[in-house]
């Protein structure tokens, strides 16, 4: 039987990083996608080979058509099918309000966090839809509570990013429900990762700590979990829909 395969975009670090290791424990074959942090994926990599899992890191920046269009042929030259996408890659900017944001950031944003998620899904869709020849799959967009929260005062560009990709769970979820792909989505609350110092503030989930009904921060390994399943038949049924890990947030 054929080993399935994994795309993880934002794999080389936090979040993505640790659902590459869960899935290539299950025996996937992994493949992680990063922008420009070579040495985590790398190290990513050397981990699972080392538990004698199957890891490729591919860079590119999937916000950016031709990179995405790339990245999935990369795929193409190495494995006849694609059974899971898990659309990860994620940033925010510096904490701010709404009136000191300029254009630029807002796009860069809304361009990385959005457009990314579409096009890696348009790529999945077109080889995994039983409609197109292919054998179904599954697709997991990572979103965020903030998406529910809206962010006030720290960074409403990227809590209305995270809005968009829960419609496009929704959306997608029932265009390709017949043809063999279901599409669901996570959504974390405050995970320890060092995305939070890209926003200034390395420390930002514990100051949070006691805002949350369990008292802590989540794990990147507490997120994989979720995504995981999702994948896997055992949510056979489910598409279209949400898991919030939040720890009661
Ligand atoms: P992280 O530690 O900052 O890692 C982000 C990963 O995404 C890195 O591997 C980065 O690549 C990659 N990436 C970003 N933009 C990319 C692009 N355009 N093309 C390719 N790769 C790109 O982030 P994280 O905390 O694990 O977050 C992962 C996802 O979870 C994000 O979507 C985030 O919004 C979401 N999330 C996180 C939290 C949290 O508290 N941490 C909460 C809710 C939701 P490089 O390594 O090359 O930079």
């Amino acid at each position: 039987m054929r080993k399935k395969t994994v795309l993880i975009t934002g794999g080389g670090r936090g979040i993505g990083a640790a659902t590459a290791k869960l899935f290539a424990r299950n025996g996937y074959v992994v493949f992680i996608n990063y922008k420009s942090n070579h040495q985590a994926a790398s190290r990513v990599a050397d981990d699972i080979a080392a538990e004698g899992g199957e890891c490729y890191p591919i860079q590119a920046d999937v916000s950016k058509e031709e990179d995405a269009i790339k990245l999935f042929s990369s795929l193409d030259q190495r494995v006849d099918q694609l059974d899971v996408l898990v659309n990860n890659a994620g940033i925010l900017r510096q904490q701010s309000r709404l009136e000191n944001m300029t254009a630029s950031r807002i796009n860069a944003i809304l361009l990385n966090n959005i457009t990314g998620y579409f096009l890696c899904c348009r790529e999945a869709v077109k080889r995994m839809s039983t409609r197109l020849g292919g054998e179904g799959g599954a697709i997991i967009n990572v979103s965020s509570g903030a998406a529910r929260t809206g962010s006030p005062n720290e960074y409403i560009d990227y809590a209305a990013s995270k809005g968009a990709i829960d419609t496009l769970t929704k959306g997608l979820s029932k265009e390709v429900a017949a043809e063999g792909i279901r599409v669901n989505c996570v959504r974390p609350g405050l995970i320890y990762t060092d995305m939070h110092a890209d926003g200034g503030e390395p420390e930002r989930v514990k100051r949070l700590e006691s805002k949350i009904p369990m008292q802590r921060g989540g794990q990147p390994e507490e997120v994989a979990e979720a995504i995981f399943w999702l994948a896997t038949d055992k949510a056979s049924f489910s598409t279209g829909n949400f898991l919030d890990l939040s720890g009661g947030l």
